[in-house]
């Protein structure tokens, strides 16, 4: 999951090798203005008026990343009315496979499955990790409040 993307950025200028001082330097430059041109961006979305007509589709990629992980998940207090119900073994899903298609393990007796409105189901402890990043169910796609 995202958390910074300052530590992003900075994290691949540094794994990026076995470059000389002069192009480390240029690249830190660039870096530091492709995020100060993204933040500017950033200002303007919030403040309502950025027109997404005028960025091109790679800017509008680059933006959607940056600010990602805060528009497309779902809030702790949203996540917490989705109530974990107690697998048995033997108990009749939709699908007759028991599985998490998350974490590609068939459900254990007495496991804590989530199963969303669109009636997909999976381990509690992968779903909600899941809907903080993207509120929509990963078969089909289908958005848990929508
Ligand atoms: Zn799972
Ligand atoms: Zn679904």
């Amino acid at each position: 999951m995202p958390r910074n993307r300052h530590v992003h950025v900075n994290t691949e200028v540094r794994h990026s090798g076995s470059m000389s001082v002069t192009s480390q330097l240029a690249l830190d430059e660039a870096v530091a203005k492709a995020l100060q041109y993204y933040e500017n961006k950033l200002a303007a979305t919030r403040q309502d008026d950025i027109d997404p007509d005028d960025m091109n589709y790679e800017e509008l990629q680059a933006l959607g990343e940056a600010i990602g992980a805060e528009t497309r998940g779902l809030s702790d207090e949203l996540i917490s009315f989705l109530t974990p119900s107690m697998y048995a073994t033997g108990f009749v899903l939709r699908d007759e496979h028991a599985e998490c298609v998350i974490c590609c393990m068939p459900y254990e007796d007495q496991a804590a499955l989530i199963t969303l409105p669109c009636e997909h189901h999976y381990h509690s402890d992968c779903i909600r990790p899941w809907l903080k990043i993207n509120k929509a169910c990963p078969i089909c796609g289908e958005e848990v409040f929508g």
